[in-house]
Formats: structure tokens, sequence, C-alpha cells
């Protein structure tokens, strides 16, 4: 189980990380939001666990970041802050525990296995399938016809967008914006060789082709008899 851990107070993070380790937990520490932001939208994480008063982005836009972004993973928030309003903004914006800063550790702890718990016992959230083509969140593994197949990482962030939006069509400056965390109006380029090696590798060996391209607006993901 691997967590992520973003707080700006050395010495709290320290203590959580140590703690956590030993816990058997997996946990990369970082002490600023931004960075923090990009180890959430890059990498596989389990839980995340996000200070809400961090110095360049807060704990509350990196979490509409990240949901905004389709990313699903649980997100528990530690805050100095205990006013009601806190609390429910947190939640409101997909938080799924809130611990209000000092705290036991052994409190923490509780609250990190639980909420594991319940994400890994709701299994189905984290498989996402289109006609026989099959996307595991968790296990970050592709499958066509029960067939493996290998993904880079852009590519499955890519394929898990597409895929979150089955039906729709999505142009490619928000492709780019979701999947790179840039703007890529000057070079869509980028987004039309990304497709296409996606597609020789979700479509070339199967009848049914399931990435369309929609001319002059964008791509879509979508069963072949409903285009
Ligand atoms: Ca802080």
């Amino acid at each position: 189980m691997k967590l992520l851990i973003v707080e700006d107070e050395i010495k709290t993070g320290e203590y959580l990380r140590q703690g956590l380790t030993e816990a058997g937990f997996v946990v990369d520490l970082i002490h600023n939001g931004l960075d923090g932001y990009h180890h959430a939208m890059t990498e596989s994480y389990d839980l995340v666990i996000l200070d809400v008063m961090l110095p360049d982005l807060d704990g509350w836009r990196i979490l509409k970041s990240l949901r905004d972004a389709n990313k699903t993973m649980p997100v528990l928030f530690l805050t100095a802050r205990d006013s009601v309003e806190d609390r429910v903004k947190g939640l409101e914006l997909g938080a799924d525990d809130y611990l209000v800063k000092p705290f036991a550790f052994s409190e923490l702890l509780a609250r990190v296995r639980t909420i594991i718990r319940r994400g890994s016992t709701d299994t189905q959230q984290h498989i996402l399938t289109i006609a026989d083509l099959e996307l595991d969140l968790t296990r970050h593994r592709v499958t066509r016809s029960n067939q493996r197949i290998n993904l880079t990482a852009k590519e499955f962030l890519l394929l898990e967008l597409l895929i979150r939006h089955k039906g729709e069509v999505l142009p490619r400056s928000l492709i780019a914006s979701q999947v790179w965390d840039m703007n890529f109006d000057s070079d869509t380029n980028v987004i039309d060789v990304a497709i296409r090696r996606l597609r020789s590798k979700i479509d070339d060996n199967f009848e049914d082709k399931l990435i369309h391209t929609v001319r002059g607006m964008g791509y879509m993901l979508d069963l072949p008899d409903s285009i």
C-alpha cells in the first residue's frame, strides 16, 4: 500500500512518514502543495494525506483539481482548523475523512486503515470498462478480450480519461490539460501522436474499433455501432 503525505511542517511530516512506514506502508512525503499535486496526478497512491494549509497550493485546491481530473484515490485531510464550514467544505470537495490537529498517531493510523479497507472492498469503482476493454485503476492494468495490454503512464491516463467520458467528444485542449497538465494549444500534434500509439495498442488487433476521431473536434471512446 502506497501513501502520499503532503505536509509543509517538516517535523509533522517526518513523524507521520516514520510512523506509517513502521506500520508497513510505502510513503512519499512532499513538503509543498504544487509538488504534492503533481505527485498525486502522476503516480498511483492508495491514499493521500493532505494538509489543508500549505504555502503555495492549499489542500482544498489540490483536492478539487484531483477530483476535476477524475482522480478517485481516497483523501484524508489534516488541518489545524476545526470549524464546521471547513469540515463541510473538505467533504463536499470529495475528501474521505478529516482529522483535526493535534491528533494521536494511533487515531490517524486507525482512520487510514478504515479508509483503505473501505476502498478495497468497493472494487467495482476501480474497474472501468467499455465493450471487452477493461481498465483496472488499482492494479494499473489494461486488458482487451482478456489479453493484457501494456501502456505507458501517459497512455494509461489518456485511456482513463477517454473511458470515464465514453460517448463524449473530448477536444484536444481538454485532453492536453487533463493528461499533460499543460496547455498544448500550440502543439496539438502531441495529442495526435499519443492517440495514434494508444490506438495501435487498443484497437489495431481487434475488429471493433473503440477510439474514434471526430474531425475538427477531438477524440471519443465509444462502441462501434453507436457512431
Ligand atoms: Ca500546514
